[in-house]
Order: structure tokens, then C-alpha cells, then sequence
């Protein structure tokens, strides 16, 4: 979602953001990183709606910090046309197992585009935890200081330290 907006941030062409955006998702999905998409296959019910709420959850948490950094931007709506649009494979992948799910219903589109997603995804392995951390990590924060510097808010921690100092003394 985070490199999705960087996306956003820096192109006023739907078009060329929807492209760049679905592209950046299947180039990070190749490093390590935590994962519920691909944990929907053929589990129950509950372990289902869990995973749909850790996902919903992570997804207010990314809308939220780009909401925060963006409100009073005029490039908002491509910012956060960016975000969506990064998220949507994995849109389609969950669509695919709710349907499978819900309606025991499998959609041959959405098996083939989950078999080339799957293609393009780093295979987990139980000892990447550190991988996943640099991975996860450096992107994160990276997409997150980019953003940052988009919305010129790259000295509001330090201009909120020294408020916080003038308002001890
Ligand atoms: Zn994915």
C-alpha cells in the first residue's frame, strides 16, 4: 500500500499509476514477507474470517498513515488510487478462496491468476524470519520516508520534539 501511494505521489495519470502499482506489487512479493493470502487455502471457516481481519486491520492501518500524511494534499485521490491498486492482486487471490469458501465456486480466471501470482511469490522457508524482517523492513520504512518527503513532513518529528522542549521549559 505504502509503495503503491509513493506511486501515486508522483504520477497524475490513472493509467500509469494502476500499471506501476500492480507491477511493484508482483516485484515485492518476490521478497521475503508476512503473508495471509496465501494462507487461505483450504482452511476453516474461522481460521478464514481471522485471517480476513488481521488483513483488514493491516489495510486501516496503511489507509490510516496515508490518509494522515495526504488529507490536505490536492494529489489524495492518486495517492490513494496508488494504494488500491497495489492491493489488488491480493484482492483478487482472496476473492478467489472466498469464492471457493463461501461458494465451494472455482472460477478458472482466479485459479489461473493465483497460480501466476504464486509464480512470482518468494517460497516461504521456516528460517526467514530475519529475511522477512529485512524485507518487510526496508520497504516499509523506505516507501514510509518517501512518503514523508512527498508531503514535506520529513522534520515533524523533530519540530514536534522541540514544541514538546518549549512547552517543559
Ligand atoms: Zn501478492
Amino acid at each position: 500500500m505504502l509503495v503503491g501511494a509513493a506511486i501515486g505521489s508522483k504520477t497524475k495519470n490513472y493509467w500509469a499509476i494502476f500499471i506501476l502499482a500492480v507491477v511493484s506489487h508482483f516485484c515485492l512479493d518476490a521478497l521475503p514477507h508476512w503473508e495471509y493470502a496465501s494462507r487461505l487455502a483450504g482452511v476453516s471457516n474461522y481460521t478464514f474470517l481471522m485471517t480476513t481481519l488481521k488483513s483488514l486491520a493491516d489495510i486501516i492501518i496503511g489507509a490510516a498513515i496515508i490518509y494522515w500524511l495526504f488529507k490536505s494534499s490536492n494529489r489524495f485521490r492518486f495517492v490513494f488510487f496508488g494504494a488500491l491498486c497495489a492491493l489488488l492482486p491480493d484482492g483478487l487471490i482472496f476473492l478467489h478462496f472466498l469464492l471457493q469458501t463461501a461458494l465451494g465456486w472455482n472460477s478458472t480466471f482466479l485459479y489461473h491468476f493465483y497460480l501466476f501470482h504464486n509464480h512470482f511469490h518468494f517460497l516461504e522457508r521456516p528460517n526467514f524470519l530475519f529475511w522477512k524482517i529485512i524485507g518487510e523492513g526496508s520497504v516499509f520504512f523506505s516507501a514510509l520516508l518517501f512518503l514523508f518527503w512527498q508531503t514535506g513532513k520529513t522534520n515533524y518529528f523533530s519540530r514536534r520534539a522541540a514544541k514538546f522542549k518549549s512547552r517543559l521549559s
